[in-house]
C-alpha cells in the first residue's frame, strides 16, 4: 500500500514518513522545497512539485491509496502580516490537492492540523468539541479545510482523520532527521542554541500570563509521538471502510501542560548550562494556555504519548549537536521593556 506524504520535506512530515516505513508501507514524498529540506527526505523518492499544481502530483497520486497532507505555512505572526500567503497555499492550494486526490479516486486522507483552530479556549483541558474560534489566519486557514474535508465526506464518501497537533518538539531518536525550519521561532530549538557560549539570548515572549509564573504554557509532543498517531490514523481509516464516508478530528497533546521557564530548566538540565535570556514582551496572538485533553486519541486510536518534556528536548539537542545544527533566528522584537519587566531579568 503506497502513501503520498505531502510536505514530506517537513520537520513532521519527515518523521511521519519514516514511521510509515517502518510500519511497512510504500512512501512517496511531494514537496516544493520552499520550506522543506532535501536532507530530511534522504533515502525516499521525493517529487518536487507544488501543490497547486494539478498535473505534477497526478502521476505519483495514481499510485498512491492514500494522503497525508503537511504542506502548510505555519508561522502564526506571518499569517497574521501575510495572510494572502497563508489562504492560498493552506487554503487554496490544498483544495486543489485535495481534488487532485480525489479525482484520482483517493478517499483516505489524513491532515495536518492544529489546536490554532481553537483560538483562545475558555476552558483547559481542550476537548475536540471545544468551539472552534481561531485569532489568526493561519487558524482560520486550518479550520477552513477541516470544514471542507467535512463536506466533502458527506458529498464524496471521503473518509478523513484531521489531527491536530499541539506543540510538536523533539527529534528522531536516529539522530538522522529533526527540526528544521528557517527561520528558526519555536522555544525548544531557540532555547537550547541560547544555552551555547556565544548562543544568541533566548527572548521569554511576555511574563505576565494569568498563569502560574506568568510565562505561557503549552502542551508539547514529540514528533514521534506524532508520528506514531499518524499511522494509527491510517489503519483507522483502512479498517473501518465499511462503515463508509467518515471526517474524524483527533487532538494530538499529551495532556500536560509546561510554561516556558519549565522549557527553560529542561533545557538547562538536559545541556547542563544556562540558557541566556531575557523577558520581552507578550508575542500578538499567543494565547495564555494550550494544553490538550487526548481522551480521544486514546478511545479511537489506543494512543498516547509516551514521550516526556526531557525525551523532547533530549532527542532535539543529539539533533542539533550531532549536525551542528543550530537554527537561524528570526528577526527579534527590539520592543523597550517596561521597567517593571527588566528589574525581574
Ligand atoms: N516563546 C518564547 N520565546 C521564543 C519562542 C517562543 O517565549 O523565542 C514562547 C511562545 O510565546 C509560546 C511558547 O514559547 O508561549 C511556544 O512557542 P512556539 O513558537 O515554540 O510554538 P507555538 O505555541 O507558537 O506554536
Amino acid at each position: 500500500m503506497a502513501i503520498l506524504v505531502v510536505g514530506g520535506a517537513g520537520y513532521i512530515g519527515s518523521h511521519v514518513a519514516r514511521a510509515l516505513r517502518r510500519s511497512g508501507y510504500e512512501v512517496v514524498l511531494y514537496d516544493n522545497l520552499s520550506t522543506g529540506f532535501r536532507r530530511l527526505a534522504q533515502g525516499f523518492e521525493l517529487v518536487v512539485g507544488d501543490i497547486a499544481d494539478q498535473a505534477r502530483p497526478r502521476p505519483v497520486l495514481a499510485r498512491a491509496d492514500a494522503v497525508m497532507h503537511f504542506a502548510a505555512h505555519a508561522y502564526v505572526g506571518e499569517s497574521v502580516t501575510n495572510p494572502r500567503k497563508y489562504f492560498h497555499n493552506n487554503v487554496a492550494a490544498s483544495l486543489t490537492l485535495l481534488d487532485s486526490a480525489l479525482d484520482a479516486g483517493i478517499r483516505r486522507f489524513v491532515f495536518s492540523s492544529s489546536c490554532a483552530v481553537y483560538g483562545v479556549p475558555k476552558n483547559i483541558p481542550i476537548t475536540e468539541q471545544t468551539q472552534r474560534q481561531p485569532v489568526n489566519p493561519y487558524g482560520v486557514s486550518k479550520l477552513f479545510f477541516e470544514n471542507a474535508l467535512e463536506a466533502y465526506a458527506r458529498a464524496y464518501g471521503l473518509r478523513s482523520v484531521c489531527l491536530r497537533y499541539f506543540n510538536a518538539a523533539g527529534a528522531d531518536e536516529s539522530g538522522e532527521i529533526g527540526e528544521l525550519h528557517d527561520p528558526e521561532t519555536h522555544l525548544i530549538p531557540l532555547a537550547l542554541a541560547a544555552s551555547a557560549a556565544n548562543g544568541p539570548e533566548l527572548q521569554i515572549h511576555g511574563c505576565d500570563y494569568p498563569t502560574s509564573d506568568g510565562t505561557c504554557i503549552r502542551d508539547y509532543i514529540h514528533v514521534n509521538d506524532l508520528a506514531d498517531a499518524h499511522v494509527r490514523a491510517l489503519h483507522h481509516l483502512e479498517a473501518d471502510k465499511e462503515s463508509g464516508a467518515e471526517s474524524l478530528a483527533i487532538n494530538l497533546g499529551t495532556g500536560r501542560g509546561h510554561s516556558v521557564l519549565e522549557v527553560i530548566e529542561a533545557v538547562e538540565s538536559v545541556t547542563g548550562r544556562r540558557v541566556r535570556r531575557k523577558l520581552g514582551p507578550r508575542r500578538p496572538g499567543d494565547p495564555p494556555a494550550l494544553v490538550a485533553d487526548p481522551a480521544k486519541a486514546q478511545s479511537v486510536l489506543g494512543w498516547t504519548a509516551r514521550r516526556n518534556l526531557t525525551d523532547m528536548v533530549s532527542s532535539a539537542w543529539a539533533w542539533m549537536q550531532k549536525g551542528s545544527q543550530y537554527p537561524r533566528i528570526g528577526p527579534q522584537s527590539a520592543a523597550k521593556l517596561p521597567a517593571a519587566l527588566r528589574a525581574r531579568l
